[in-house]
């Protein structure tokens, strides 16, 4: 399902908005965290991945891990916009029953694994990459992390198994916005050299501008970059992207914009 540059960047825009009115709705949420990787979600769903809504099971479909599993609002409502589930459902985002909740189960058709307790997206993309590659199929498989999400240990355990296995059919991609739940992720725990930390880990690193369609186009559609290597892309975002007022702070991480807030919010959008 190849589409142009401005399709893509006019569904960005179309996401954010569901994004916004999700987590209203809802009265819960992690909107920054969305709202930075929305440009790569629609990159990867609407350009690079070779799914099928009808056959969620296919099995030589790419794998796509959300391995940051709480910027789920984008995700839900991608997998609504391209018929995995109703749009209907998406008014049902959290609440008693739904299987749309805050953090993502393969109740849901499309969604690969249970994600959100951190640190164990790449891990299973890693088996997921091995299986494919023990099988003889010619799927991908592409991992979403956080920033934040890089200080856990298990992050670093699979990077190290995907370059022993010449894991050269999982992409890694990591949202680096800078900031994680308690404040700028070089307080909490400093990443700096990521990208050499992960070429040490046998990784060919790029890096790109995160809201760049084009840019990000133009390094997905390029995997492997070398044979016998696992990606990893470093994609750099802003935390709460569109959105004037919560770009960039880290308060914004988990919370609901107030009546006036949701209104300012849909003007800047629209
Ligand atoms: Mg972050």
């Amino acid at each position: 399902m190849e589409k142009n540059i401005g399709y893509l960047e006019d569904k960005a825009k179309e996401i954010r908005k569901v994004i916004v009115e999700m987590i209203y709705k809802a009265k819960s949420g992690h909107i920054g965290g969305s709202l930075s990787s929305v440009d790569i979600l629609v990159t990867l769903y609407y350009r690079i991945l070779r799914v099928d809504p009808k056959r969620p099971d296919w099995p030589d479909r790419d794998r796509f891990i959300l391995s940051k599993g709480h910027s789920v609002e984008g995700y839900y409502a991608i997998l609504a916009d391209l018929g995995f589930i109703d749009k209907k459902e998406l008014e049902t985002y959290c609440k008693f029953n739904s299987r749309l909740t805050g953090h993502p189960t393969v109740k849901v058709p499309g969604v690969e694994a249970n994600t959100g307790s951190l640190g164990h997206g790449l891990s299973i993309g890693v088996g997921m990459a091995l299986a494919g590659k023990m099988d003889k199929r010619n799927y991908k498989v592409y991992v979403l992390m956080g920033d934040g999400e890089q200080a856990e240990g298990s992050v670093w355990e699979a990077g190290m198994s995907a370059s022993h296995y010449k894991l050269d059919n999982l992409i890694g991609i990591v949202d680096r916005n800078r900031l994680q739940i308690g404040g700028p992720t070089e307080s909490v725990m400093s990443l700096e050299g990521l990208s050499d930390k992960w070429r040490a880990f046998g990784w060919e690193v790029v890096e790109v501008d995160g809201h760049n369609i084009m840019g990000l186009i133009d390094v997905l559609e390029n995997t492997p970059i070398t044979p016998n290597k696992p990606t990893l892309i470093i994609a750099h975002t802003i935390k709460g992207k569109g959105i004037s007022f919560i770009e960039n702070r880290a308060e914004w991480h988990h919370k609901v914009p107030t009546d006036e807030e949701y209104i300012r919010m849909m003007e800047e959008l629209n």
